[in-house]
């Protein structure tokens, strides 16, 4: 199956990779700080923009500042905090597509709700709030349904459930339309992106992706087991991703 992934996106005529971050090429911590980087990811993004033509973008949930703690965000496009951040190749400049402002009112509403629940934290991105579950699995359920009913009279929040999170985001931006602007890009035009993703988030990615030619590879479950409606190829594991990897680049 590796092969077959590599395969697929090489025939494509104009390959361009868009690939989540966590879940993809780092395995899931228990805390977002806590992953392990490969010594050779860096190297290997590279090798993989100079075969793609620079037709490699990192799409993530992490702010810009975050993931540039991980990696040189200056060598590629990167789409962070779901879209509402965008940065060109080469740029140390960060677009801010949402105003953080637009979530105030419901921050004391959320951080009241995670109070009841030991272990439960929330990581405040700004543009979105991520509530964390993984400390607590048995408080999913609860939360989200706590959070689906406070966010229901709010059409611009989009309200979602990954592995062990649950995330409120401001809706306008998304992984979909962040690959919209992608091929605007200089370089970019006409490219068939591949959004290679793990978890829900992904699958708006991997819907405009096919839209424009290309597709979407899950790697891994998807979140509660469940297949990533807009995935057409499968992977199992990160590492399966990096030798995946490893094998476009030759
Ligand atoms: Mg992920």
């Amino acid at each position: 199956m590796i092969q077959a992934v590599a395969d697929a996106i090489l025939a494509l005529p104009k390959p361009a990779l868009c690939l989540d971050f966590d879940g993809v090429l780092v395995e899931i911590a228990p805390r977002p700080e806590a992953i392990t980087v490969a010594d050779d990811l860096p190297g290997r993004l590279n090798a993989l923009a100079r075969r793609l033509k620079g037709c490699v973008a990192i799409i993530t949930g992490r702010t810009h500042a975050d993931l540039s703690r991980y990696l040189d965000l200056t060598a590629f496009p990167v789409a962070s905090s779901h879209g509402a951040q965008f940065s060109a190749a080469g740029s140390v400049e960060v677009q801010s597509l949402l105003d953080a402002h637009d979530l105030d009112t419901l921050r004391p509403d959320v951080a009241q709700t995670v109070e009841a629940h030991p272990g439960v934290y929330v990581e405040d991105k700004g543009t979105a709030i991520v509530v964390h579950t993984r400390p607590n699995p048995d408080a999913h359920d609860t939360i989200l349904a706590h959070l689906t009913q406070l966010v229901a009279p709010r059409a611009d929040v989009h309200i979602g459930s990954g592995k062990g999170i649950v995330e409120l985001r401001l809706a306008s931006e998304n992984k979909g339309t962040a690959i919209k602007r992608l091929v605007e890009l200089p370089g970019w035009e006409g490219a068939q992106p591949v959004m290679i993703g793990d978890d829900t988030t992904d699958n708006d990615g991997m819907a405009v992706a096919k839209e424009l030619g290309g597709f979407g590879v899950q790697i891994g479950d998807g979140p509660d087991g469940t297949g990533l409606s807009h995935a057409t190829l499968r992977l199992d594991t990160v590492q399966q991703t990096h030798k995946m990897l490893q094998l476009l680049t030759g």
